[in-house]
């Protein structure tokens, strides 16, 4: 057997598309999606996340505003420029690119994000409704991961999930989708015993580790769907997932590349998540004026 590709790059190029239109659309009516993205310090790979994004929105029509703050900003100037940002009318959208250095606390900024414009899902408010079945804004990479399944048409209903990984914006919100699309979802840890054991079971496999080619073919089951999230930089400076992709397509059904896999995707729900937050905004704005 050999994998097919879950071509993301392919597949976020076409949704981009759609999305130029559904732009374009709100823009006749005024309301022209907008994000902003805040880059604290000069993390090299933010910045080329940054960039990336930034290009994905010209790219749509979507208005983009860039903020970068030196790594040695105030945590009160950090918070006062999300405000102004909450009061922006042309921002829909705010992203805060993680991690943030050190001497910031996460949750505090985060949480300075108006929740109508935490277009990354980030806030408590958005973590508790996708925890209780009913999302607000989804996080973009574990969205990603679930349009990604849909076009191939893989439905994750009554199958076995496992998810390696638990962190707030990729693991637990991944696992709590695919429980959402009713499979029966393993999460896995550091600290998990015979990890190997777990994924061997998995009929669909998420790498969300950052650890380079960490899951390899006697790791997965025949037939798995494998989702490899991790972006992990090689000593020659090429990419490569947590997945060795080698040894694993001969054995999956479906399998994604790095790059090209959930990466583009993740900026493509970025952009979608962007547009509803202005089209609700829209929405809000146009039945004020109507009352
Ligand atoms: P984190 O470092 O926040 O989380 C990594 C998770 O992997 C943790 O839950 C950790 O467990 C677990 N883990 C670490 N070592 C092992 C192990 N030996 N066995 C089992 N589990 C282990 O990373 P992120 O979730 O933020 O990112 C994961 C990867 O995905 C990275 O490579 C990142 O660059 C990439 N990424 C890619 C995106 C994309 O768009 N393609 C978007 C976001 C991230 P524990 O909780 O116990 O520490």
């Amino acid at each position: 057997m050999t994998a097919s590709l879950l071509d993301g790059k392919a597949i976020a190029l076409q949704l981009r598309a759609q999305y130029r239109e559904q732009v374009a659309v709100l823009a006749a009516r005024g309301h022209r999606p907008g994000l902003a993205v805040v880059l604290v310090g000069e993390n090299p790979a933010s910045q080329v996340y940054v960039r990336n994004k930034v290009a994905a929105c010209e790219d749509t029509g979507i208005f983009s505003q860039n903020v970068v703050l030196p790594a040695d900003v105030r945590p009160q100037e950090v918070i006062d420029r999300i405000e102004a940002l909450n009061r922006d009318a042309r921002i829909h959208g705010i992203l805060v690119q993680l991690p943030l250095p050190p001497t910031l606390d996460e949750g505090e900024v985060l949480a300075a994000v108006s929740a109508h414009k935490d277009v990354d899902g980030f806030r408590t408010e958005n973590v508790g409704a996708l925890a209780l079945g009913r999302p607000r804004f989804v996080p973009c990479t574990p969205k990603g991961i679930m349009v990604l399944l849909a076009q191939a048409q893989i439905d994750p209903r009554g199958r076995d999930a496992v998810v390696v990984g638990r962190s707030n914006i990729v693991g637990r919100p991944t696992a709590r989708l695919l429980l959402a699309a009713d499979a029966t979802v393993t999460v896995c840890h550091s600290q998990t015993r015979d990890l190997a054991a777990h994924t061997r079971r998995a009929d669909i496999l998420v790498a969300a580790i950052g650890k380079p080619m960490m899951i390899t073919g006697n790791m997965v089951k025949p037939g798995a769907v494998v989702i490899d999230v991790g972006i992990n930089r090689r000593s020659d400076g090429s990419l490569c997932g947590d997945v060795d992709f080698a040894s694993v397509r001969p054995v999956a059904s479906w399998i994604t590349p790095v790059p090209g896999g959930v990466g583009p995707m993740t900026i493509a729900m970025l952009l979608a998540n962007t547009i509803e937050a202005a089209q609700q905004a829209a929405n809000r704005e146009e039945r004020c004026l109507a009352d």
